[in-house]
């Protein structure tokens, strides 16, 4: 035996000591075992070639490990270089997956490429709970849903239905593994970080890429390393580790980053505990979030029937985690033993204030000190040891006769989770308490919430334990305050109704009038007799691998889908008489560009969505939200009225933007929309990186103020043209001319400044083309594939 395989063996045998077992029944794997022989073959090839042999990081392992061809790439320079991968899986959820599919079909190909999967999740309304809500969704979406499967049946694509659960908590208790990559239409993909996948969140055009078999790009990122050091305490729980990081990070702090943890921390954390922690890295606008292999994930592994990727992953856990000596960009250090938990918002993840201080906070605000709604769970804390924690508070208060003041709703991420709650008993106690279980479904995270409590636009504050709380993010109510909070604090707090209720130090008066105190949660990491399989009828169908002849169900009559025509290619020539439609002011997420909640049902349908298109964008010139001026008519109307405007009467217009457009989630649809009413440019002071990128793959050129003061000198009226994008190189700035109204008069006055962007020499072809797909449509029917 060679010295590396002896070292690796050896590895194996100590590693493995250390884990628990968990003797269950396993599943064929073979399909969700990464190749690790080859994967660490790859690594080698780039480690001990153009690297010499320097030390990575776990993130840069598994990056370069994925390497499309690691033979071809001669340079790794962080935050220029584009990796070209080659992802594992794909993942997709019912709202983002409807375009992807759509764009899939254009490509032509008979099935995908990768193991892909579809997730129906986010189309299901929280109303009644449960069942009832499932139901109501199968006969609302029901042309998505046909959609969906006849497209999975042909392409050969796992579909898991309505009702099944939430695309991040299947994965994680499906597909996700060590050391693999996946990309995922969805922003809390990194979700599977915490079973040590790189998991990436994208854009739909991105996914057609891998389930298309040709080469992913991702620009290399930069590593920040937070080293966990200590051990949560009774109340802290994995939530207040990214709670927290968000406070320290911003919304920006992550962006072009790849968070890993390691630490001595890492090994005190349970494998969902860790999911949590990436699912939210999101928010801080990371490329993704990573933990090293660990013996909680080794059983949770075993725990999910996948016992021989935990044995797999045992034998290469050296390929699992950082090199020592491995250099991380930036180093974030938490010593979780100091930690205390932490409430974040309203209407941002990284406004976080520390429990004991929140009290103050909301005084200091003026906040009406009162809690409308408690919600739990979603696909960021649904976990078995989040309810049982949860349980466990439940069952204190039960037994001093207190019910919660407010309204509670309980999310379980999967019919595993919801099946495995029933059997010990956990609902029962949830229910006993007036806890409302809704659906395996996204909905109030995603603003599918039929809310009655509270009149249009009252201002009240929900707390939840789910990841995002961006203004209107649940409710479709821009004036409900949206906090962030462990699963075990909102539960605590709901049981006073008061937002200035510490459930550490203060108390309740239970059913004889005596002070009640919770004493801290606890719970077990995983269930003791195993998970519950959940009911079968929501197993997904055997994926067939013959179906020529299925046909994908698109009624053409549908308002809700609709086949999509390719988009122009670029006329080769500058742009000249783009008019500015708004400059916008401040934050402008993917859900100011384009909605979610009732916007939902239209995922599938480019003309009817369109309709949403920047609504919630504030417009710099006059202060308002969707409302802009007509410069051919004279007169202000909404955004997508006077853009579909502009576009019947052929005037290209740009939007003009402020930092980290497109930040928050992959949603596609904010490229989409924007190209299909007109737009080929968009100017920012910076851009959000999966936004940019799905920007790029629409065709559209996504361009940054050089001088970020200069986005001071343009506005609404503004004429617009380029010079530069004839021979757009990589690096190579682009001068925009502006053409300037001079106030109260017919004279214009003209100057230029200058523009830099990111576009490498693939996507200045998407551009070309008109869109990445353009290109990929044309390589397939060339035999370029
Ligand atoms: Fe669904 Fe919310 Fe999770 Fe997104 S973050 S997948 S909307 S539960």
């Amino acid at each position: 035996l060679s010295q590396s395989i002896k070292h690796t063996l050896s590895n194996h045998r100590n590693f493995r000591r250390s884990f628990a077992t968990i003797t269950t029944e396993s599943k064929d794997c073979s399909k969700i075992t990464p190749n690790y022989a080859k994967l660490v073959e790859n690594l080698s090839i780039v480690q001990k070639g153009i690297l010499g042999g320097q030390p990575l990081t776990l993130a840069e392992k598994i990056l370069y490990a994925h390497l499309w061809n690691p033979k071809e790439i001669d340079n790794i320079v962080k935050s220029e270089t584009y990796l070209r991968l080659k992802p594992d899986r794909v993942a997709m959820q019912d709202a983002s997956s409807q375009m992807a599919i759509l764009q899939f079909m254009l490509a032509g190909m008979p099935s995908t490429a990768v193991p892909t999967s579809i997730h129906c999740d986010h189309l299901i309304e929280a109303y009644e709970g449960g069942d009832k809500d499932v139901k109501t969704a199968e006969m609302t979406s029901k042309e998505i849903f046909d959609f969906l499967e006849s497209a999975s049946k042909k392409y050969g694509i796992e579909f898991w239905k309505p009702g099944s659960g939430i695309i991040h908590q299947i994965v994680l208790e499906n597909f996700a593994a060590p050391g693999a990559l996946m990309i995922g239409t969805d922003s809390h993909t990194p979700n599977s970080g915490g079973l040590g996948t790189i998991a990436i969140g994208v854009g739909g055009a991105d996914a057609v890429d891998a389930m298309a078999g040709i080469p992913w790009e991702l620009k290399t990122p930069k590593i920040i390393g937070v080293k966990l050091t200590g051990k949560l305490n009774e109340w802290t729980s994995p939530k207040d580790v990214i709670l927290y990081l968000a406070g320290k990070l911003t919304v920006q702090g992550g962006t072009g980053h790849i968070i890993e943890y390691f630490g001595t921390g890492v090994e005190t954390l349970s494998c969902t505990g860790m999911a949590t922690i990436c699912n939210m890295g999101a928010e801080v606008g990371a490329t993704t979030s990573v933990f090293p292999f660990t013996s909680s994930m080794y059983s949770y592994l075993s725990a999910t029937r996948r016992h021989p990727v935990a044995e797999q992953a045992t034998f290469y856990s050296s390929y699992l985690k950082a090199d020592a000596n491995a250099h991380y960009d930036n180093i974030i250090e938490i010593d979780m033993s100091e930690l205390e938990p932490h409430i974040n918002g309203p209407f941002t993840p990284d406004l976080s204030t520390p429990l004991s201080k929140f009290a103050d906070f909301i005084a200091k605000n003026g906040w009406k000190d009162e809690i409308k709604a408690g919600l739990i769970g979603s696909c960021t804390n649904s976990s078995y040891q989040d309810m049982s924690r949860v349980t466990s508070l439940v069952t204190q208060a039960l037994d001093k006769g207190l019910q919660p003041k407010v309204d509670f709703y309980i999310t379980p991420g999967s019919d595993q989770i919801r099946a495995t709650m029933e059997r010990e008993g956990q609902i029962e106690i949830l229910q006993k308490v007036g806890g409302r279980v809704l659906a395996n479904a996204c909905g109030p995270c995603i603003g599918q919430w039929k809310r009655t409590d509270i009149q249009k636009d009252e201002e009240n504050a929900i707390l939840t334990s789910y990841n995002r709380n961006f203004r209107s993010r649940n409710d479709g109510n821009s004036s409900t305050m949206n906090f962030l909070a462990s699963p075990e604090v909102v539960t605590a707090m709901t049981f006073s109704g008061k937002l200035t209720f510490n459930p550490i130090t203060d108390s309740l008066i239970d059913k004889d009038g005596k002070p009640f105190k919770f004493s801290s949660p606890s719970g077990d990491e995983l269930p003791k007799y195993g998970f519950e399989k959940g009911r079968e009828s929501y197993n997904p169908p055997p994926v067939s691998t013959d179906n020529t002849s299925t046909q994908i169900i698109i009624s053409p009559n549908s308002t809700r889908l609709q086949l999509l025509e390719p988009f122009p290619i670029w006329h080769g020539s500058e742009f000249h008489q783009l008019r500015v439609l708004i400059k916008i002011k401040g934050k402008c997420t993917t859900d100011h560009i384009s909605a979610a909640g009732p916007w939902l049902k239209f995922k599938g349908h480019l003309e009817n969505i369109s309709n949403n298109t920047l609504i919630g964008a504030l417009n710099a010139d006059n202060e308002k939200v969707n409302l802009v001026k007509n410069v051919l008519t004279g007169e202000d109307g909404t955004i997508p009225e006077v853009a579909r405007y502009y576009k019947e009467n052929n005037v290209q217009w740009i939007v003009v933007a402020d930092h980290n457009y497109g930040e928050g989630s992959a949603r596609e649809h904010a490229a989409l929309q924007v190209r299909y009413l007109g737009c080929p440019i968009i100017i920012a002071k910076s851009f959000a990186r999966i936004h940019e990128t799905n920007l790029k793959k629409q065709g559209v050129l996504p361009l940054i103020f050089k001088n970020e003061d200069d986005y001071n000198l343009l506005s609404g009226n503004d004429i617009i043209s380029t010079i530069g994008v004839v021979g757009l190189e990589p690096g190579k700035d682009v001068t925009i001319r502006i053409r300037k109204e001079k106030n109260g008069s017919k004279d214009f006055e003209e100057f230029d400044i200058l523009t830099k962007h990111t576009m490498s020499e693939n996507q200045i072809e998407w551009f070309i083309m008109g869109s990445a797909l353009n290109l990929i449509a044309s390589n397939q029917k060339s035999g370029n594939i």
